[in-house]
């Protein structure tokens, strides 16, 4: 027994040692480039550039990627950027960022607050902001480039980093994988993203095994009635009425027909028909968004909610069946088991475990999901934002953060950053490790 103890205490002395040896040497590394990406976020945040409207901003990232040495093909999928470093013969790992912003008015008060306004794709005049912390992700990326290109001795493989536009509900992924992404580049083994999290304090990594974010589907419905005059109900098949059973009838969906260990959400976001008291409309439009985390969860939803809409409209007495119209959504986001495994045993040994937490999925969409349908192991982590004073005084209170997309949303950006170019070059590190291919015995 005395051996044991002693044995446990020297691998624990040696565990803490070499843990905080490599948070000193990750710190420096990551200090020493920080200034420069700090630059740059303060630039971008200032700069903020809509979905696939992201000219100024890739320019701006392959500008940067050029002078560190990367190969960079522009204009791939729209405004996409391609950064290729190859480094000997190991995996490819594609690191991802998306490049565009919101239209959000920006109200943080902060010195270096967006003001820009433009007009959107329908012609309106709107404000434009970083509300999902776009420029946080940016310049991390580009002080993770700076890391890698400078310490080639220590990774080997082909480093395959990527600006995606229009993240935002845009199909950004997508179209830069119509315009070749898998087939003019090289195919990644391994695709690595961040996103900031509006839930936890600065600096804190998030990780999770399997699913994190969900299926997002919009669903369009119009039930149509009969209309005539308000004070004739007995001509008329009103369709607000058979919209509000139908608007209390979802709502059993989730609540009697999903188990209660399957995430899953019907909301009805909208519902508009009639003009005038003493007017019976002919029709009523419902707006519906519908997430879930696993395939099956999402088409029991989605199938019924066809059988609900149709029933409620026939057992009224419908002139027509509803119109119900599913646009394609985005697909739930599941981070690969082995690699999140391997990559948080990493984190943890260069972090420590304060820093490092599994934290759990959010019912929001993104679509880094596209890669990983393709077949892609994809990883990706959350990296905490919210200024730790903050984060107190909310827990304390139990006042509400301000969320992503919100436009009070300000992020403490020095130790996010720091936070997320430790992780994103420890993960790069992992995966395309420099003694790869050599074998000890
Ligand atoms: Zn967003
Ligand atoms: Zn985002």
């Amino acid at each position: 027994m005395k051996h044991l103890h002693l044995g446990l205490a020297w691998l624990l002395l040696f565990a803490t040692r070499s843990e905080a040896q490599s948070v000193a040497a990750i710190a420096t590394e990551v200090d020493a480039v920080y200034p420069q990406s700090e630059g740059l976020y303060l630039d971008l945040h200032r700069n903020p550039e809509l979905s696939f409207h992201e000219e100024k901003t890739a320019a701006k990232l392959a500008a940067g990627l050029r002078g560190l040495g990367y190969t960079v093909t522009t204009g791939v999928g729209h405004t996409g950027v391609v950064g290729i470093l190859k480094n000997g013969d190991g995996p490819v790992v594609m690191l991802r960022t998306e490049l565009d912003a919101l239209p959000v008015e920006e109200k943080t008060g902060l010195p270096y607050a967006s003001t820009v306004r433009t007009k959107d794709d329908n012609g309106v005049d709107v404000g434009v902001m970083h509300a999902c912390g776009h420029d946080v992700h940016m310049s991390s990326w580009m002080g993770t480039a700076r890391i890698m290109a400078s310490t080639r001795a220590r990774w080997r493989g082909t480093l395959m980093l990527i600006g995606q536009p229009a993240e935002e509900g845009g199909g950004g992924a997508r179209a830069m994988l119509a315009d070749g992404l898998f087939t003019r580049f090289p195919r990644p083994d391994y695709a690595v993203a961040v996103h900031d999290d509006a839930r936890d304090p600065a600096g804190i990594i998030g990780y999770h095994a399997g699913a994190i974010l969900s299926n997002a589907n919009t669903v369009k419905i119009t039930i149509y009635g009969r209309g005539g005059h308000g004070a004739r109900p007995e001509s008329t098949v009103d369709p607000i009425v058979i919209a509000a059973r139908t608007v209390l009838a979802l709502q059993t969906i989730v609540s009697r027909e999903i188990s209660p260990f399957d995430p899953a959400v019907v909301t009805v976001g909208s519902i508009h028909g009639g003009t005038k008291a003493n007017i019976i409309p002919s029709e009523v439009n419902l707006e519906l968004t519908v997430r879930s985390l696993t395939d099956a969860v999402r088409e029991h939803l989605l199938s019924a909610i066809h059988r609900i809409v149709n029933a409620e409209a026939a057992a009224a007495g419908a002139p027509r069946e509803p119109r119900v119209e599913v646009t394609d959504g985005g697909y739930a986001l599941v981070n690969d088991p082995a690699m999140t495994q391997r990559v948080a045993v990493a984190l943890v040994r260069e972090l420590g475990p304060e820093k490092v937490q599994d934290r759990p999925p959010e019912m929001v969409s993104e679509d880094f999901s596209e890669f990983q349908r393709l077949g892609v192991p994809t990883l990706m982590l959350r990296i905490g934002a919210v200024e730790r004073t903050k984060y107190d005084a909310a827990m304390k209170s139990g006042a509400a953060l301000p969320s992503l997309h919100s436009a009070l949303f300000a992020p403490d950006h020095e130790p996010t950053m720091k936070a997320a170019i430790a992780a994103e070059v420890i993960t790069l590190r992992e995966l395309m490790p420099a003694n790869a291919g050599i074998t000890s015995k």
